[in-house]
């Protein structure tokens, strides 16, 4: 574990010389990029990002198997304890590269550029903006948690305010990305908790990405648990596919 703290450690710092030396090239397709001065993206790849469009479940924005009444399966089976997901894009191509880049490099940049996009959706009022939090050991180990650079610009472009310390992780969980649906909502059962009173307030949660939306529907239970009346899912990209 160790081992590879000190490997991702020393992987940060060297994608931060690279950055240093080529400072205008896309980090997605290592062109020079066109567009450096809005964008760490070139144009061709920014225009390759599919934005999710608006149609699909009403409640996760899952884009498959939703009926008439704008709600998919899986949210009919089992009502999630979050009221809505507002995604910017699909995850895959150039939006999931630009994910893992932020994530994996500590883009920066990146993290500030989709904060922007994830501004202009159409975000409900509300009392807080909160990013999902890692765990002490993922931030021991990466030391940048993209979704609070996210939220922190949100707050900014929205003026509501940000609170990224009272939703904590408590409980050490599993890469989600290793285990299947099941086994994701049992990992990160009763990982999070908040030392805040939320009574009545509306909470605006951030994330990167989400796929079976089983981390954000559990940080939602420790929120509504503290008293908060709604939570909106805010994230940069959601899987097609859960
Ligand atoms: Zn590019
Ligand atoms: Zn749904």
């Amino acid at each position: 574990m160790r081992k590879m703290q000190i490997t991702s450690t020393i992987l940060n710092k060297l994608s931060y010389l690279i950055d240093l030396v080529f400072p205008s090239h896309c980090p997605v397709c290592v062109k020079r990029s066109d567009n450096h001065s809005i964008s760490p993206l070139c144009s061709s790849c920014w225009a390759k990002i599919e934005r999710h469009n608006g149609r699909g479940c009403r409640i996760c924005a899952s884009v498959t198997d939703y009926d008439s009444t704008g709600v998919c399966q899986e949210c009919r089976a089992i009502k999630p304890v979050f009221d809505r997901v507002i995604t910017f894009g699909i995850y895959n191509g150039a939006l999931k590269q630009t994910i893992h880049l932020m994530k994996f490099r500590r883009l920066r940049r990146l993290a500030n550029v989709l904060g922007k996009e994830m501004s202009l959706m159409d975000i409900p009022n509300a009392d807080v903006i909160m990013p999902v939090p890692l765990s002490n050991d993922g931030l021991r180990g990466r030391e940048f948690n993209q979704s609070a650079v996210m939220a922190k610009v949100v707050s900014k472009e929205t003026g509501i305010p940000l609170d990224i310390s009272s939703l904590k992780k408590t409980k050490e969980t599993l890469p989600q990305s290793m285990l299947q649906k099941r086994e994701r909502i049992m990992n990160v059962k009763g990982a999070f908790e908040v030392d805040k009173d939320l009574s009545g307030k509306r909470v605006i949660l951030v994330d990167d990405v989400i796929t079976t939306s089983a981390t954000v529907n559990e940080c939602a239970r420790a929120l509504k648990k503290a008293g908060a009346e709604m939570v909106t899912v805010l994230t940069a990209a959601r899987s097609k596919s859960d």
